[in-house]
């Protein structure tokens, strides 16, 4: 299990490795005992969960005391509220972590490049502004996702990032690689996020085998990890 914001004491913020087994919603009832025993391991006993269907889209909902376990066409969620803790899954997508410790505001976002060169980054910071959080203090933590090693594109994808040419990497091959989490960092900065209140890892899940890898193991049924986030009452 890994864990952001650790100067923090009053976040959750965790993301699960292979050896917690795979978290996404297939139907299958193993699955939620799985999320259930992951959520223990990470302190949340009892406690309101709210996942995000992901669609990868650029929409962002409010997580609140009447929302659904599951909020439907959403790849990010916040919350404002103390013991309500989100959740979404990724398996070379980027789990974006967002949390304000002044204004006491969470988020939590799917990040792929649908949804980063479609403004779901942007989206969340202005959402979470709207409910409080604050430019200044709002902290945020990229998790594992696939890297700039392994993300390789076509040229249709490369169109929509077309003023982030510095986080492309062409190789001699005629293969192009992309850099989501540097653009998703250039986002932050773009949007006037402290430079020191940006933490990024550097695992890229393709190269690290203690993570699920879509692109490496391409599995018949969905295989993730689960990135769970939430303030402490
Ligand atoms: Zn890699």
């Amino acid at each position: 299990m890994l864990n952001f914001f650790k100067k923090h004491k009053d976040i959750v913020a965790v993301f699960s490795e292979k050896l917690d087994g795979p978290m996404k919603l297939t139907g299958d009832a193993e699955i939620y005992e799985r999320r259930k025993a992951f959520l223990k391991k990470a302190g949340v006993i009892g406690k309101k969960t709210v996942y995000a269907e992901q669609m990868h889209g650029e929409g962002v909902s409010i997580a609140g005391w009447d929302s659904p376990n599951l909020i439907q066409k959403t790849d990010s969620l916040i919350t404002k509220e103390k013991d309500i803790y989100l959740c979404v899954t990724t398996a070379d997508c980027i789990p974006v972590f967002f949390f304000d410790p002044v204004n006491h505001v969470v988020g939590l976002t799917h990040a792929g490049w649908k949804g980063i060169a479609n403004g779901i980054i942007e989206n969340t910071v202005r959402e979470m502004m709207r409910i409080g959080g604050k430019i200044e203090s709002i902290e945020v933590a990229l998790g594992p996702g696939i890297g700039k090693c392994h993300f390789e594109i076509k040229k249709d994808i490369l169109e929509k990032f077309n003023k982030y040419l510095e986080f492309v990497s062409k190789k001699g091959n005629g293969k192009i690689f992309l850099d989501l989490k540097g653009i998703i960092k250039k986002k932050l900065l773009n949007l006037n996020i402290k430079k020191e209140s940006i933490e990024v890892s550097d695992v890229c899940t393709f190269c690290d085998k203690i993570f699920f890898s879509y692109r490496r193991d391409k599995p018949s049924k969905v295989e993730a990890m689960i990135a769970v986030i939430g303030m402490k009452k």
